[in-house]
């Protein structure tokens, strides 16, 4: 273990980080001290200031408001009476099932609290002030906030036509690519980049890059996943989190699907116990052959209804395959935002570049009733 150290050092000082920067962020993150990470909590808490009445409506965090599924919850309940210990074995489980659904080892998955945290660690291991960091626009901020944080040059590449990565205009624009970020679909416009897109920048990034593959919100739609990309031992990070389709992100589950050794670089950054309710809620919740197709279908069901309500009111949101959408509001996303919120309906934030459009995470049907109302309100 010293001597694997000793190597990601010499291999983070060729990468432009002094061992002194890079001892300071280890030792930080080590006392979980907080770092200028920002996940999606955080970011949607940041874009919103003011009260929070309890009964507003909150479509601004792309949270399931459907919770844990109700064996998880018994689960978990269970499991209450054991907190005392640190049950190791219930991540080492939840990894090893999750593996043997994406068919793969148990070696090639990482079970950690969340996404967010393998998010963080891969831009530590694979950005930094000599590699870049290359993401879309409009995308998920998180990461490029880190990239930024330890210095980092940040590419960020308008997506297509059709709202996909512009996979080759990524590589053309980063010849010095550390790591490519791929949310798909992507978060803020649940729109999807396809396979043969990802699979040429596999093939054509740069070489010692690294693709992360973040598939936060791959439950929502029937498409192929790339957990196979990692099995073919390609330069590949996928991410799952149990925050969304599975309803549990104030609980905190999630895992990094990639090869033993890139595994092992975010490893690098500490091991640290994992919420024993967590990994047996989503050991359980995997368990449940039912909970996605479900979910998929009534979050699908709802969207499209709230969608056919905005067209018909004359206003156009990109198309979604997702669990929220952007809306086109016709004037400063900002002023709906704030007015949506008098009327204790709090919807998503606004990217820099798309300023007149809002991100609404889609709730349940008796939400998206409120968030209508509202929404014919203040557009009146
Ligand atoms: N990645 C994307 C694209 C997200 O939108 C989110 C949360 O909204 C996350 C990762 C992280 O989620 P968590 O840390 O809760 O797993």
């Amino acid at each position: 273990m010293a001597n694997s150290n000793s190597a990601l050092l010499d291999d983070l000082s060729r990468r432009g980080y002094s061992r002194r920067a890079f001892g300071r962020i280890s030792a930080l993150l080590g006392a979980g001290a907080a770092l200028p990470f920002y996940n999606e909590a955080a970011l949607a808490q940041m874009s919103f200031s003011g009260n929070v009445p309890a009964d507003a409506v909150m479509i601004n965090a792309n949270e399931n408001p459907l919770g844990p599924c109700t064996e998880a919850l018994e689960a978990m309940s269970g499991i209450l009476r054991r907190g005392g210990r640190y049950l190791f074995g219930e991540s080492i489980q939840m990894g090893e099932l999750l593996a043997e659904q994406e068919g793969l080892k148990a070696e090639y998955v990482q079970p950690y609290a969340g996404s967010s945290d393998p998010l963080h660690r891969s831009v530590l291991a694979f950005a930094s002030p000599s590699r870049s960091y290359v993401t879309a626009d409009p995308g998920y901020e998180a990461g490029e906030r880190a990239a930024r944080s330890v210095g980092a040059k940040v590419v960020s590449v308008p997506l297509t036509a059709t709202h996909a990565h512009d996979v080759r205009e990524m590589v053309k624009r980063a010849p010095d690519a550390g790591l490519f970020f791929i949310c798909n679909p992507n978060n803020p416009t649940g729109t999807l980049t396809p396979r043969q897109d990802i699979e040429w920048l596999v093939a054509n990034k740069p070489a010692g890059s690294v693709v992360l593959i973040d598939e936060a919100y791959i439950h929502f739609t029937d498409v192929a996943r790339c957990t196979d990309m990692v099995a073919a031992g390609k330069d590949v990070i996928v991410l799952r989190t149990f925050s969304k389709i599975y309803g549990m992100a104030g609980l905190r589950a999630g895992a990094a699907i990639a090869r033993p050794d890139l595994l092992e670089k975010l490893r690098f950054f500490g091991t640290f116990f994992l919420p024993t309710t967590a990994m047996v809620g989503a050991r359980t919740s995997l368990a449940v052959k039912t909970l996605v197709p479900e979910r998929r279908k009534y979050i699908q069901d709802v969207r499209e209804e709230t969608l056919s309500y905005l067209t018909g009111r004359g206003y156009q949101a990109v198309p979604s395959v997702s669990n929220k959408f952007m809306l086109d509001v016709k004037r400063p996303g900002r002023e709906v935002i704030r007015a949506l919120a008098a009327e204790k309906v709090i919807v998503g934030r606004v990217w820099p570049s798309w300023p007149n459009h809002v991100r609404v995470t889609v709730g349940t049907k008796d939400e998206m009733a409120r968030f209508k109302a509202a929404f014919a309100k203040v557009t009146a």
